[in-house]
Order: C-alpha cells, then sequence, then structure tokens
C-alpha cells in the first residue's frame, strides 16, 4: 500500500479544510444552538453552508469511482482523509452530501436501483434536495442478527403491503426525510438468507406513523433523529422493490462496503480534533504550582492517544485500499478490524480530553461530550462490537483451518 495521497486527494484536502476553517469552525456554536432551541427545524445557516459547498464543489465526495459520472472520481482511499476531516465536526458532513444514512442509501441506489428507481429517489438525493432513512431495526427482535427482522411485505396484484414496527430509524424525524429502504420479509418460508427484500417507502404513504424520537444518551441529534415508526397496511407499487424479492441480504452486503466504514473515518477526526483540543487546554490551565501539561499522567494520556489515533488511522487506510482493490469482500477481515477497533479507540481518546478538561468537558462548551456520545453510540450502530469480533474470529479460524 502506498502511504502517499494522491494529488487529487490532497487539493480537496487544502479546499475542505480551508471551507472549514472560514465557513463551519466559526459557525459551529451557532448550528448546535440553533438545532438544540429547535428540534426537528433546519438552521438557515447550515442550508447556506449547503450551497456554498456545492458551489465549491466539495460535494457527494464518498461515491467511490465505480460509479461513473455519479462519481466525483476518488477512491476510498482517497476519500478516507476527506471524511476526516469532516469528523471534526458534528454535522459537518451533511454540508458536503456526505452523510450517513444517505450516503449508504444512496449507493444503495446507484449500485443496484432501475432507472426510474434513480430517477425519483437518487437524484435528489445527490442533489441534496431531500433526505433519506433506513429502516431495518425492529424492537421487538434482536437486530444484530438481521434474519430475525420481521417486518411483513406482501404482494397483492401491482403493490406490496407492509406491516411492521421499526426503531432507530436515523433521519427519521427529520422534516426532509421523503424516502426509506425498508428491510423486511417477503417469504418467511425461503431458506434464511432470502427471506428477507429491501422496498422503497415513501415518507408520506398513507399507514406510516412516527411514533416518537429516541434520544442517545438524552441528546435528539436533531434535525435527523432516531425514529420509531409504525408500518400498517403500507402500499407501495410494485416497482419500489430494490433489486428482487428475497435479496435483501445481497444488497446489505453491498451496504456494508464502502458506505459503513465511512463512520470510521469520521470518527478518527473527532479523536483528532479532541486530541487537538486537550493539548491546547492542558497548556493553559494550572494546579498545585505547575501547567498540567507538566504532569506525567497527562503526557502519558496524550502520547497514548496519538498512538491510538495513528494505528486507527492506518488501519482504516488499509481497509480502504483493500476495498479499492480487491472489494468489500476481500476486504472483510478489515472491515470488521476497523469497526471493533475504532469506535473504542475514539471512546478512549475523547473520553481522556474531556478528564483533562475537567467539568467543561462535559458541558455543551467543547464538542467532546457530543463525540463521545457519537463514538460510544456507533459502538451499536454501526452493528455491535460483539457481532465484528464473532465474524472477524470466525473467518480467522476457517482460514488457518482451510491452510
Ligand atoms: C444512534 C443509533 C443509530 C442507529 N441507526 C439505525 C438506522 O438508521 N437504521 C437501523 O435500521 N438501525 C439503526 N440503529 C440500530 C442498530 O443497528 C442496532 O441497535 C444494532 O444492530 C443492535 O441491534 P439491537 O439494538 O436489536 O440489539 P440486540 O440484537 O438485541 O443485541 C444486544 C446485544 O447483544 C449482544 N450480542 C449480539 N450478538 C452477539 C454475538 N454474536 N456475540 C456476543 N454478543 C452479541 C451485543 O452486546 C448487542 O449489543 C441505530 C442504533 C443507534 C444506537
Amino acid at each position: 500500500m502506498n502511504f502517499e495521497y494522491s494529488k487529487q486527494s490532497l487539493e480537496l484536502q487544502n479546499k475542505l479544510d480551508d471551507f472549514m476553517q472560514k465557513h463551519i469552525f466559526n459557525n459551529e456554536k451557532e448550528i448546535l444552538e440553533f438545532r438544540l432551541d429547535n428540534p426537528w427545524k433546519h438552521s438557515p445557516k447550515l442550508e447556506e453552508l449547503k450551497n456554498l459547498a456545492k458551489k465549491e464543489g466539495l460535494w457527494n465526495l464518498f461515491l467511490p469511482r465505480g460509479y461513473g459520472e455519479l462519481s466525483p472520481g476518488l477512491t476510498n482511499l482517497e476519500y478516507a482523509p476527506l471524511a476526516e476531516l469532516m469528523g471534526r465536526c458534528s454535522f459537518s458532513s451533511e454540508i458536503f452530501n456526505c452523510s450517513a444514512p444517505d450516503t449508504g442509501n444512496m449507493e444503495v441506489l446507484a449500485k443496484y436501483g432501475t432507472d426510474e428507481q434513480k430517477n425519483k429517489w437518487l437524484k435528489p438525493l445527490m442533489n441534496g434536495e431531500i433526505r433519506s432513512a433506513f429502516l431495518m431495526t425492529e424492537p421487538e427482535v434482536a437486530s444484530s442478527d438481521a434474519t430475525n427482522i420481521k417486518t411483513s411485505i406482501v404482494k397483492e396484484n401491482d403493490e406490496y403491503v407492509i406491516n411492521g414496527r421499526k426503531w432507530w430509524s436515523s433521519g427519521g424525524m427529520n422534516p426532509s426525510t421523503k424516502i426509506y429502504v425498508l428491510m423486511g420479509k417477503t417469504d418467511p418460508t425461503a431458506s434464511r438468507h432470502v427471506q428477507q427484500s429491501m422496498i422503497l417507502v415513501p415518507a408520506d404513504s398513507p399507514g406510516i406513523t412516527i411514533v416518537r424520537p429516541l434520544s442517545v444518551f438524552g441528546y435528539l441529534d436533531s434535525p435527523e433523529g432516531h425514529a420509531e415508526i409504525e408500518l400498517k397496511n403500507v402500499r407501495v407499487p410494485k416497482e419500489n422493490m430494490i433489486l428482487g424479492e428475497g435479496r435483501g441480504f445481497e444488497i446489505a452486503q453491498g451496504r456494508l462496503g464502502p458506505g459503513r466504514i465511512h463512520h470510521c473515518m469520521r470518527l478518527i477526526g473527532a479523536a483528532q480534533r479532541s486530541l487537538n483540543l486537550m493539548c491546547k487546554r492542558v497548556n493553559e490551565r494550572e494546579t498545585f504550582g505547575k501547567k498540567l501539561k507538566d504532569y506525567s499522567s497527562i503526557r502519558q494520556d496524550i502520547a497514548k492517544s496519538a498512538c491510538e489515533i495513528e494505528q486507527g488511522r492506518l488501519l482504516t487506510l488499509a481497509a480502504a485500499d483493500k476495498i479499492d482493490r480487491f472489494g468489500a469482500k476481500v476486504g472483510a477481515n478489515l472491515i470488521a478490524m476497523i469497526k471493533i477497533a475504532i469506535p473504542q479507540m475514539a471512546c478512549n481518546v475523547v473520553d481522556r480530553a474531556i478528564q483533562a478538561f475537567g467539568g467543561m468537558g462535559v458541558s455543551q462548551d467543547t464538542p467532546l461530550a457530543s463525540f463521545y456520545v457519537y463514538a460510544r453510540a456507533i459502538r451499536l450502530a454501526d452493528g455491535p462490537d460483539e457481532v465484528h469480533m464473532y465474524q472477524l474470529g470466525r473467518n480467522l479460524v476457517k482460514e488457518q483451518l482451510t491452510k
């Protein structure tokens, strides 16, 4: 693997950093306060910045080269440092139309959608005119094993009828969310991995009730939010099926590739900014006659954090490089490794920074508290740590047995 970034990636890194310095960090407080005071409304400032980012060509950077004219032409390896830069601010990836769950949903539509599905849903998503949600997890079943998902999708003439209850549908509270990618069962009698399908469900379909927003350690993550959603006899045209009945797992495998390592890339940015803030803070404060930076325990925390961030960064780049060169299937072990290692690393690094900040660290006056909540939630949201370990362990044993 070549550790040098390409010219295109370096140019975009400079441009993106410049944009963030000029327009994002100095508006961060205002945008976050607006969100706290106006849940489920869009900050006008954020919308303004989206238009500016689009004009400057900092838009849809996530879609890798293989997607032809839909892609800005970057590989995953080239995109990784850009996502890291975005990760330094909790909402900035949305400004560049590079935020979850839309990135994963756009990838699904770009990869598996029909022309009609692409025209109707992918185009406005890529233009940033609408947002989307991914509806898999259900309150009634252990959803870390997706074969348990039991929402029913039944064909009736030219329509599918959907019944079930979903929760943790990120983006589900957002007034701009117009389309759901829903996973459910079309054939409960089929073999385990072909029972499920993915289907497009317009958010305004009759029979849909947004039951409530779920909070994450008290954060509503507005305006996207995480919704509990009830679907009662929801009817959609048969053309809304993605790829075909029974192919939900096949799509999920595709969705688990590049789109799902973006959280890891962003978390490295969150961890790096936390460390940078920590270094500045410990130079400012003094206790018992000396600066915090001169305590051995503080220096150890800084040194450990720097090592862990760099290890995580290199592992993430290795995973991105493997996906680029050999595909997500061959990269599966490295993908699992970063999903196990990076959110935990970010939790540890942010936690040390919080401690060094004292009481301020858990308040709204630094981004640290929200970074911690993000990193901790990703240990579940991107699939629980244990599930990635379960699969990685199985693969590694299997590899040895077949050698
Ligand atoms: C902030 C946030 C955002 C989310 N966004 C979305 C979204 O947009 N769309 C969506 O569909 N879902 C979303 N989720 C849901 C998330 O994907 C699920 O919470 C996750 O898959 C776990 O499913 P579960 O909650 O049903 O936990 P369960 O399946 O009940 O698992 C509970 C625990 O059991 C343990 N466990 C499970 N399997 C194993 C194993 N093999 N070995 C050892 N221990 C194991 C783990 O500790 C696990 O955490 C989000 C979750 C959060 C917190």
